[in-house]
C-alpha cells in the first residue's frame, strides 16, 4: 500500500517533468534547452518504472487485503456457528431459522466488503492523500492551498451517514426476513403445491421483494446525495486553479509543469476523496451487519452447567418431577404443580389433549428448558447439579417428526453414538427391524437419504431413528409415539422396535392412542398444565366420569 500511494502521488512530479521539459523545448531561445533533452530521455524509463511499481504493488495489496478479510469473516463464520451449537433450545424457537441463516450468508458478505474497503480506503487511501498532497505542496504551495475549498464537503456528509446507518440495519433486517420466507415457502412446496396456494405464496413473496426495492431505494438515495456533493466541490477546486494558476505564470511566479501538476494531483486526490468521505457510509453498514453476527457470537446461554456441576454416571434411570412449574417465554403456562416419577425400568405414559403439556414435560427433562420452579431428579440428583453432557448421554429422544440429515443412513444410525462401528449399527438396526428394507435400498447401508430423508417412508425413518436410539443405549428413553401417522404394517414393525427398545429402561411415552398405553405401569393423565389422575389403565378405565375413561370412549367410538 505504501509502495501504490508512493507511485501514484510521483505522477504529479512526471507530469509536471514532462510539462515543463516541453514547454522548454519549445523555445529554441530558452538555456534550458539541452537539458530538456535530457529530462526528455531520462523520463521515459522513469515513467515506466512508476507504472511497474503501481500495476505489481495494486496487485498484492488488493489479494493481501482480501487474504485478510476472508479469514476474518471466516472465523466469525466459526465463532458464530460454535456458538449457535450450545446456544438455548429456546433461542432457536424465538428467531426464524431463515433470518439466523442470512446472518451467516448475507451479514458475513456486507461485513467482508466493508472490511476491505476499510483496510484499502484508511491505509492507501489515506497515504496517497499525504504523498500526494505533499507532492503538490512542494510543487506549488500557494496553488495547492487551493483545495482546502475540498474540506468543506464533509461537513454534509457526515449528516448524511448518520441517516444511513439506520436504513442499512432496516434493509439487511429484511433480507433476513425474506431469507425466512423462502426457507419456510420452500419447506411447504408439498402443502404449496395440494392446496393450490402457488399464486398466494407469490403474492406473499413478491411484496417482501418490493419492500426490499423500496427499502435499498431509501439507501441509494442517501448514498447517492455524497458524490454530487464531492462532485460540484472538486469542480469548483478545479476552476480555483486554473484561475489561479494563470495569474501566477503570466506574473513569472510558477512554472506551467507545477499548474499541471497541481492539477494532476487534483485529479488524483478526487477519487480518493470521495471514496473517505462515502468510507463512513459502508463502515456504517458493515457496522450494523458486524452487531448482527455479534448478537449471535455473543449469545449468553441460560442453560449451562453449574460451577460445581458433576458428570452423572452409570445412571439407573430413576425419573423425578417434583412439583414442577413452567412456563414459556411468552407467558403460556404449561405445566402447574406437575409431579411424576418413574423407577429405573419402568415405563409410564402421558396421556391428555393436545396442549396439555406433555411435550412440555419431554422437553424439561433433558433440560432444553430449564423449570421455573420444582425440581426433576435423575437418580435422586438435581439435574441442575450434574453436568449437561452426561446428563443427555443418559437420555434417548424419538420423537414424532423424526430428524434424518442428508447423509448415509449407516451414519444416520451412528448419531447415536459417533464412536460406534459398522458392525454395531447394522447390530441396531437389528435390533429395531431396519435392517431387512436397508438392504433392499440401492446401496444399502451406504445409501444417502436425501435432506429430510425424503426417499424413506414415514415407517422406515421412525426405525431409523428408533435404531439410533438402540445405538445410544442411554438408560431413559423419551417417545412421542408417532405410531399414529403409520399404517397397520409399518406400525406394528415399529411398535415391536419399540418394545425391544423400551426393554430394561425407563421409558417416558407420550401417548397419543390408548390402545399403545395399556401395558403401562402408569399412566399419568394431564390437563391444562396438571395431572389429574394416574393409575395403571385398568384401575383408570373403570374410574367413571374420569378424564381418562371418557378419552378412551371417545377414541373407542
Ligand atoms: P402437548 O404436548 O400436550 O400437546 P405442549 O407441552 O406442547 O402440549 O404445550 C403445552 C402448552 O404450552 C400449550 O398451551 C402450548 O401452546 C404451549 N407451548 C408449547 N410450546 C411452546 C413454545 N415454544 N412457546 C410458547 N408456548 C408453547
Amino acid at each position: 500500500m505504501l509502495l501504490l500511494a508512493a507511485a501514484t502521488a510521483a505522477y504529479t512530479f512526471v507530469v509536471k517533468t514532462i510539462v515543463d521539459t516541453a514547454a522548454a523545448l519549445d523555445t529554441e531561445a530558452n538555456p534550458a534547452h539541452n537539458n530538456a533533452r535530457h529530462y526528455a530521455i531520462a523520463i521515459l524509463p522513469l515513467l515506466l518504472g512508476i507504472t511497474l511499481a503501481s500495476g505489481l504493488s495494486n496487485y498484492f495489496q488488493r489479494i493481501l487485503t482480501n487474504v485478510i478479510a476472508l479469514n476474518a469473516v471466516g472465523e466469525m463464520q466459526k465463532q458464530m456457528f460454535a456458538s449457535s451449537q450450545t446456544s438455548d433450545y429456546a433461542s432457536f424457537a424465538r428467531e426464524p431459522i431463515g433470518e439466523r441463516i442470512s446472518k451467516f450468508t448475507h451479514d458475513v458478505t456486507v461485513v467482508s466488503n466493508t472490511l476491505i474497503r476499510v483496510l484499502s480506503n484508511l491505509v492507501k487511501d489515506v497515504l496517497t492523500v499525504v504523498f500526494t498532497i505533499a507532492a503538490m505542496l512542494w510543487q506549488n504551495w500557494m496553488l495547492s492551498l487551493v483545495m482546502t475549498v475540498f474540506i468543506l464537503a464533509f461537513v454534509p456528509i457526515v449528516r448524511i451517514s448518520r441517516r444511513m446507518r439506520g436504513s442499512a440495519r432496516d434493509v439487511q433486517e429484511h433480507i433476513g426476513v425474506i431469507t425466512s420466507e423462502l426457507k419456510e415457502s420452500f419447506s411447504g412446496v408439498r402443502m404449496v403445491k395440494t392446496y393450490g396456494l402457488e399464486t398466494r405464496e407469490s403474492e406473499r413473496l413478491d411484496r417482501s421483494f418490493d419492500l426490499r426495492i423500496s427499502k435499498f431505494l431509501k439507501l441509494v438515495s442517501q448514498q447517492a446525495c455524497v458524490d454530487p456533493i464531492l462532485e460540484v466541490l472538486g469542480g469548483l477546486a478545479i476552476v480555483g486553479v486554473v484561475i489561479f494558476g494563470v495569474y501566477q505564470v503570466s506574473a513569472g511566479l510558477a512554472t506551467p509543469g507545477s499548474i499541471v501538476g497541481v492539477l494532476t494531483g487534483l485529479l488524483i486526490l478526487s477519487p480518493r476523496l470521495r471514496a473517505l468521505g462515502t468510507l463512513n457510509n459502508a463502515a456504517q453498514e458493515g457496522l450494523s451487519s458486524l452487531t448482527r453476527i455479534f448478537d449471535v457470537i455473543d449469545e449468553k446461554s441460560a442453560i449451562i452447567d453449574a460451577p460445581d456441576a458433576k458428570p452423572l454416571i452409570d445412571p439407573r434411570g430413576i425419573v423425578e418431577l417434583e412439583n414442577v412449574s413452567f412456563t414459556y417465554m411468552d407467558g403460556t403456562q404449561a405445566l402447574s404443580d406437575v409431579s411424576i416419577s418413574a423407577t429405573d425400568g419402568e415405563n409410564i405414559a402421558l396421556v391428555g389433549l393436545s396442549g396439555s403439556g406433555k411435550s412440555t414435560i419431554i422437553n424439561l427433562i433433558p433440560r432444553l428448558y430449564d423449570v421455573d420452579s420444582g425440581t426433576i431428579k435423575i437418580d435422586g440428583r438435581d439435574i441442575r447439579d450434574v453436568t449437561l453432557a452426561s446428563l443427555r448421554k443418559s437420555i434417548s429422544l424419538v420423537s414424532q417428526d423424526v430428524t434424518v440429515f442428508n447423509n448415509s443412513v449407516a451414519a444416520n444410525i451412528g448419531f447415536g453414538d459417533l464412536s460406534a462401528s459398522r458392525d454395531d449399527i447394522v447390530a441396531a438396526a437389528k435390533a429395531a427391524d431396519a435392517h431387512d428394507f436397508i438392504q433392499t435400498l440401492p446401496e444399502g447401508y451406504d445409501t444417502i437419504v436425501g435432506e429430510d430423508g425424503d426417499t424413506l417412508s414415514g415407517g422406515q425413518k421412525q426405525r431409523i431413528a428408533i435404531a439410533r436410539a438402540i445405538l445410544r443405549d442411554a438408560p431413559i428413553l423419551l417417545l412421542d409415539e408417532a405410531t399414529s401417522a403409520l399404517d397397520a404394517e409399518s406400525e406394528s414393525n415399529v411398535q415391536a422396535a419399540l418394545e425391544r427398545l423400551s426393554n430394561g429402561r425407563t421409558t417416558i411415552t407420550i401417548a397419543h392412542r390408548l390402545s399403545t398405553v395399556q401395558n403401562a405401569d402408569r399412566i399419568y393423565v394431564m390437563d391444562k398444565g396438571r395431572v389429574v389422575e394416574t393409575g395403571t389403565h385398568k384401575a383408570l378405565s373403570k374410574k367413571r366420569g374420569g378424564l381418562y375413561a371418557r378419552l378412551r370412549d371417545l377414541q373407542l367410538s
